[in-house]
């Protein structure tokens, strides 16, 4: 534990009295964060002036030249590149262009031309703006080679040279983070690559189907794919050997194991048992892709606050947000912006005042802590990567990654979820910290949402970092608001759409309590002697750590 924390417990014991504590830096510092300053915040990011901060749009470099402005003038350093605040990360976008891209099954000898839009849509190809393959499809559960949970989909299969057809997610009864890590269908891409497949369907089975439903996969799909270019242009995360990708309705599915009675059937039985196996199926098919590309970039703002000890300070603990938002879209009820306000105006606010209450410490903590408002999560996570890939600061000396991701306050909140925390020595940075402010630290509530995979705080423990993104839990303190019928009411309907704008219910003093827990956390890690540690044994610390 930090001394100046300990000093300050011991005080406050001692004298039994609120003022106590108030007199102490960090309790000073804790006040400093006011819920004000959290709405001016977001307000302003938020504004329909900003269009949604789209990644590549006007709106978005509105806001990170904002971000850099109130960096400025706390008197942080810049930390992007060339003496910068920003670190400028080239993307392309790739888009599907309907004309040329088509789906064609061989079944028993019979020719079918799949629907797209209907039975499928294809994946835009970043890599080449013409692609084609035909070869025969061989069905490999979820695709998924788990070794440690004994799990293997392909084996005793060969799919050198063959399409492979995946299911979206990965078994229920695989342990949360490895569900989550497992259903990445980036790794499934990898995995099926690895093994010699030249092509890719997903089929989504009844859960996954309800999850995430195929009309609102193709919808996502219809702004195309971003990617982000490594020194050589080469978009990451593709692997160049898959020379078709494609996600299939439930009636692609049928038309795809029509050659096969019963097999579809079984293998979502299989799938809802966790057994895993592949299938050979009577099916070949041939993927005709025609992607457009366009190459952009847009910046991550990037800024130091100095830490005060000689050697320490050389190491950096990060607090992220992502800045970037869905711009503007699909127009709902009249209305086409996409302001997210809670998705991702409220972290962003929070790493500003976090940085405002770090800075006005009398003594400053012995690490630096990297203050990083990322771009392009919304396209999966590109800036975070981006930026771990090419960090501006040596990777080996960040010691711990605090990712914010939404302050969904729609009611008086009561406990908190620490995604990624049971990983690390951070689950107890965080439980002590939420001890402080009468926070409980409640269990993730959607394991099969894979939130641990799904924000920014992964591109980090992908490089080794362990890493957390703290969200609201669903208990409300207000007995009269029943935070779990508004969390899913919120996910259902404003998740994502140009309702998470300022009309909505936003509990600000909630959101200062969460920036204040997030404060306790970086003054504590920058501070203690030693830097954060994976748990022994942990399976991401195994797979991922230096
Ligand atoms: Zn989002």
């Amino acid at each position: 534990m930090d001394r100046r924390l300990l000093a300050t417990l011991f005080a406050a014991a001692a004298a039994c009295a609120p003022s106590a504590l108030a007199e102490s830096p960090t309790a000073a510092a804790l006040e400093a964060i006011r819920p004000q300053a959290l709405r001016a915040h977001v307000a302003f990011l938020a504004d329909d002036l900003l269009e949604g901060r789209g990644t590549a749009t006007r709106g978005h470099e509105i806001a990170a030249r904002y971000v850099a402005a109130q960096f400025e003038a706390l008197g942080l350093e810049p930390a992007g590149t060339g003496g910068t605040w920003f670190q400028r990360v080239p993307l392309r976008r790739a888009e599907i262009v309907k004309e040329g891209s088509a789906l064609t099954l061989t079944v028993g000898g019979r020719l079918r031309e799949l629907v797209p839009g209907r039975d499928f849509v294809s994946l835009p190809d970043a890599r080449r703006e013409q692609t084609e393959v035909a070869a025969a499809v061989v069905y490999a559960g979820f695709g998924i080679s788990a070794p440690e949970l004994r799990h293997d989909d392909y084996a005793g299969a060969d799919v050198h040279g063959k399409v492979v057809a995946l299911l979206l997610g990965a078994p229920a009864s695989f342990p949360d983070d490895q569900r989550a890590y497992y259903s990445s269908r980036q790794l499934k891409a990898e995995t099926a690559a690895a093994r010699g497949a030249v092509g890719l369907v997903f089929v989504l089975s009844p859960p996954e189907e309800k999850l995430f439903p195929f009309a609102r996969i193709a919808d996502s799909l219809q702004a195309g794919s971003m990617y982000w270019l490594d020194e050589h242009g080469n978009p990451d995360g593709l692997p160049a050997s898959l020379r078709g990708r494609a996600v299939l309705s439930g009636e692609g599915a049928q038309a795809l194991f029509a050659g096969s009675p019963g097999a579809l059937d079984e293998a979502f039985k299989n799938a809802a048992a966790g057994k895993a196996g592949p299938l050979a199926l009577r099916a070949e098919a041939r993927l005709q892709t025609a992607s457009r590309h366009t190459t952009v970039e847009s910046p991550n703002v990037l800024a130091v606050l100095r830490g005060s000890d000689p050697v320490l300070g050389k190491e950096y603990v990060v607090l992220s947000a992502h800045l970037d938002h869905l711009g503007i879209g699909p127009a709902k009820d009249g209305d086409a912006i996409y302001n997210g306000a809670y998705d991702n105006a409220s972290g962003t606010a929070g790493i500003l005042e976090i940085a405002r209450a770090l800075a006005a410490l009398p003594h400053r903590p012995r690490r630096s802590i990297l203050f990083a408002a990322v771009t392009a999560e919304e396209k999966g996570l590109l800036g975070a990567e981006y930026f771990t890939r090419y960090p501006t600061v040596p990777i080996e000396n960040i010691v711990a990654d605090l990712n914010m991701d939404m302050f969904l306050t729609l009611f008086p909140v009561k406990d908190v979820v620490a995604f990624g925390g049971e990983h690390s020595s951070l689950g107890s940075v965080v439980k002590e910290a939420a001890d402080r402010l009468g926070l409980e630290v409640s269990p993730d509530p959607f394991p099969e949402e894979a939130v641990f995979i799904r924000a920014d705080h992964y591109a980090f423990v992908k490089k080794g970092i362990p890493a957390v993104t703290l969200s609201c839990g669903l208990q409300s303190a207000d007995p009269k608001m029943d935070g779990s019928a508004l969390f899913r009411g919120w996910l259902a309907n404003v998740y994502h759409s140009p309702k998470d704008d300022m009309a909505q219910p936003m509990d600000f003093e909630s959101a200062a309590k969460i920036a204040r827990l997030y404060f306790l956390m970086a003054d504590e890690i920058a501070d203690a002697a030693r830097r954060p540690t994976w748990n022994p044994g942990d399976i991401f610390g195994a797979r991922f750590a230096r």
